[in-house]
């Protein structure tokens, strides 16, 4: 328990594996990220394991999940700290700088998650979760026999092996797709698209149920030619992905104006050409599933809020539907 994993020891100092910014540490320094950093003693110390930040109950579509357990609750939690540093960051206050937080062990954590009604699991979402890795490794074994689930709300940058590992763990996954562009994820995020893309590809054939999410930054990433290519990728992956395009409002280092929502529906109308399942986020509109057979409305959401009772995975007229939910969620072979 709370034991670093995925570094190396080097002459004067350790380097960090866990995600690709392999971060060399001399002692005392933190990463990049903020959650590990290097003991004087030659170890790493993970400085964010069971801090928690942020904490509520939150709605699944507030993640966004829009396929998994629709209408249905979960326990949110956040610490502090991300690998990467996007000028646009929308969760800056806590993703960009230390905080103290107040500790909340595993064993904790299940019987909190259990105590709160209808509760359907634990999401690790407000800062990044793939630095909290050794954190949720420890939580999510103990979450699984509660016939808990375990979501993460990810930005995808992370080694391959520890990301299989949160794989094996993770029963559903919204994964950040910030652009298709690379020089913008090296240039205004500081990460790696082909990294990223290389995850979503990844989790989705380990079967974690995977929904995207695309924020549409004003004058950064805008461009509907890249996001015709961002579609055509994810399309070929499957296309019943479910991707979000989401409204932008100006945060941290960049003052851009908020997204235009007729530019939000021109990318809906664009990516619903080639992806069954598309939604509007941070904007007033309606986000309702429609059958992708016969169009009949099977939920309808406003705000967040599911005002259509869900029917689950069969359409009225036979389709079968990507929903994930209590008779469905336990049916993933799994070798962890
Ligand atoms: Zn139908």
């Amino acid at each position: 328990m709370n034991k670093a994993r995925f570094y190396e020891r080097t002459a004067d100092g350790l380097i960090c594996l866990l995600c690709p910014n392999h971060c060399r540490l001399l002692p005392g320094q933190s990463g990049n990220c903020l959650s590990r950093s290097a003991a004087e003693d030659g170890t790493m110390r993970l400085d964010s394991y069971a801090r928690i930040v942020a904490a509520n109950v939150d709605p699944i579509e507030k993640k966004p999940l829009y396929h998994f357990f629709p209408g249905r609750p979960i326990y949110s939690i956040g610490s502090y700290g991300c690998n990467l540093h996007c000028r646009f960051c929308q969760n800056a206050d806590i993703s960009q700088k230390k905080h103290s937080g107040s500790e909340l062990t595993p064993q904790q954590l299940v019987l909190e998650a259990k105590s709160i009604k209808d509760n359907i699991g634990v999401a690790f979402t407000y800062n990044e979760p793939g630095i909290w890795f050794e954190y949720i490794c420890d939580c999510a074994p103990l979450l699984r026999p509660a016939g808990l689930q375990t979501v993460l709300v990810t930005n995808g940058f992370l080694e391959p092996e520890p990301w299989a590992e949160l794989c094996q763990y993770a029963d559903a996954m919204n994964i950040d797709l910030k652009s298709f562009n690379a020089d913008f994820y090296k240039n205004i995020c500081g990460g790696r698209l082909e990294t990223v893309k290389n995850n979503i590809v990844a989790a989705v054939t380990a079967g974690v149920h995977v929904e995207v999410t695309h924020l549409v930054v004003t004058g950064l990433n805008d461009s509907i030619s890249e996001f015709i290519q961002l579609v055509d990728w994810l399309a070929e992956l499957s296309d019943r992905v479910p991707l979000h395009i989401s409204r932008y409002f100006p945060r941290y280092q960049e003052a851009a104006p908020p997204t235009d929502p007729t530019l939000i529906d021109r990318f809906v109308e664009t990516a619903a050409n080639k992806l069954k399942f598309v939604y509007p986020g941070n904007v007033a509109a309606d986000q309702d599933t429609l059958c992708p057979a016969c169009k009949s409305v099977l939920i309808k959401r406003h705000a967040y809020e599911v005002l259509l009772n869900y029917c689950g995975t069969n359409c009225q007229c036979g389709e079968k539907l990507p929903f994930i939910d209590e008779n469905n969620s336990a049916t993933r072979e799994r070798n962890i």
